[in-house]
């Protein structure tokens, strides 16, 4: 994955930012298989956390 820089809170600089991803399937309230791939973005240089994203996915693999 191509590394991205932001402003880190923590060090009031723009800095590399590490990211790290992780997949957990969950169902929703109707019945449906969803996969949440979170996105959490660390400072490289103090290891603070800067943002995160959840991407909800359909799982298509299981399909409809
Ligand atoms: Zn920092």
């Amino acid at each position: 994955m191509e590394s991205q820089t932001d402003h880190c809170p923590h060090c009031r600089a723009n800095r590399t930012l590490i990211c790290t991803q992780s997949v957990r399937k969950e169902t929703d309230q109707t019945g449906k298989k969803v996969r949440i791939r979170t996105l959490s973005f660390h400072c490289e240089v103090c290891g603070g956390f800067v943002r995160s994203e959840d991407r909800v996915e359909i799982d298509k693999k299981i399909g409809f």
